[in-house]
């Protein structure tokens, strides 16, 4: 068997880049699709769920499939620096892969609103981290003004590519399922995401899609049919920051469930494109349903991902409970991001570790007070 290299030496031929382009690449993608084993049986639900667990990319996030075309194709138009505002992965994922090309990289993000472990990426990949003193949708737009005078590349999912690098993620889908499935799920932010995964699920079915525009030149690239339908989509909003569900702009979005705190989607009305002709809605989530189904996914399943990618989960069980998803559906929940980004919002919603002396009674004792009882 070939070594793995990552989602442009493998879907080469379905992205638009060229036969000899060198990869930007950690080995991103081929990511784990994971059968839910435990929660349809305990909530009593003839669903066969999976979890496209995204979290396990090489920076933790699904930002890496995009980021992979975006710096490659930056480092081939010989780019020296890229640039992007963020909520966290994008700036995590940008810094590493500016890193691997060893180019400059300067990330925008939100004072205050950032991830812990997400900051601490781009610190430690060495990107220059400015914090604004504003949200994620000030950032973009400064960052696009700044693109205009100074010669950076931007990389926030404007840029075509990542769009282009991020829908592999249904081709893998398609081949860990063999078709596709009945409904997809996934958190909603800047709306790039969704956007994506329906043009990879569209052209894996020889379909056209009003979410795809390719930007004047852009190379072509096959688009290879593998099988004859696609899925439903559903996209799922945090209340505090639900721009699509309610139809306008939000001013000051507010949610746990900080990659998704934007309050004007870049990629609104592809998104809103891909769910119409999916036949798919959006709906919104409250920060205690998001946080309520990341632990039951993390303590049922052992799957810990981060607060905004639990929205996709807290979404679908939403939707079956309102009997909007029909018994005998495979639904696959996109988790986008891994757990470890977010620790404060762990360990803020767990219970505290128990402190006893070192002494065999004492640790004695609260086996047997947590033992499960026969
Ligand atoms: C970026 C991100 C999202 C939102 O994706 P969009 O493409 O902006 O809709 C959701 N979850 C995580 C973990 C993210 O990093």
């Amino acid at each position: 068997m070939e070594r793995y290299t990552g989602l442009i030496d493998k879907y080469r031929d379905r992205l638009p880049v060229a036969a000899g382009t060198h990869a930007v690449s950690l080995n991103e993608g081929a990511t784990p699709l994971i059968e839910l084993a435990n929660l349809p049986r305990l909530l009593r639900r003839d669903v066969r769920l999976c979890a496209k667990f995204e979290g396990l990319n090489p920076t933790g996030s699904f930002k890496d499939r995009g980021m992979t075309m975006a710096v490659t194709q930056a480092v081939e138009g010989g780019a020296r620096a890229i640039i992007c505002a963020s909520t966290g992965n994008t700036s995590a994922s940008a810094a590493a892969y500016a890193a691997r090309a060893g180019i400059a990289c300067f990330v925008l993000i939100p004072e205050g609103k950032i991830a812990l472990g997400k900051l601490s990426q781009a610190m430690m990949h060495g990107s220059v981290v400015i914090q604004i003193r504003g949200n994620f949708d000030d950032g973009m737009r400064l960052v696009q003004d700044a693109a205009r005078s100074v010669p950076v590349s931007v990389v926030n999912s404007i840029n075509p590519y990542r769009i282009q690098g991020q829908k592999t993620v249904a081709f893998e889908v398609i081949e860990a399922l063999g078709d596709a499935p009945d409904y997809h799920a996934l958190p909603v932010g800047n709306a790039g995401n969704i956007t994506a995964h329906w043009i990879g699920y569209s052209e894996s079915a020889g379909a056209d899609t009003l979410a795809l525009k390719l930007p004047g030149g852009m190379r072509e690239y096959r688009r290879q049919k593998m099988v004859e339908r696609r899925p439903i989509m559903l996209g799922y909003q945090a209340s505090g920051a639900a721009p699509i569900v309610r139809g306008r702009p939000v001013e000051n979005p507010e949610t746990v469930a900080t990659a998704i705190r934007i309050g004007n989607p870049v990629s609104w009305q592809q998104a809103v494109a891909a769910s119409r002709e999916s036949g798919g809605w959006f709906a919104e989530c409250t920060d205690e349903e998001i946080l309520h189904v990341q632990k039951l996914l993390a303590q049922t399943e052992g799957i810990f991902c981060e607060p905004a990618s639990a929205i996709a989960l807290a979404g679908v069980l939403k939707d079956l409970e309102l009997g909007k998803i029909g018994a005998g559906s495979t639904i696959v929940c996109t988790l986008t991001g891994h757990g470890l980004k977010d620790p404060d919002a762990a360990i803020a919603q767990s219970a505290k570790p128990l402190t006893v002396d070192a002494e065999l009674k004492a640790v004695e004792r609260v086996i047997r007070e947590y033992l499960p009882k026969s």
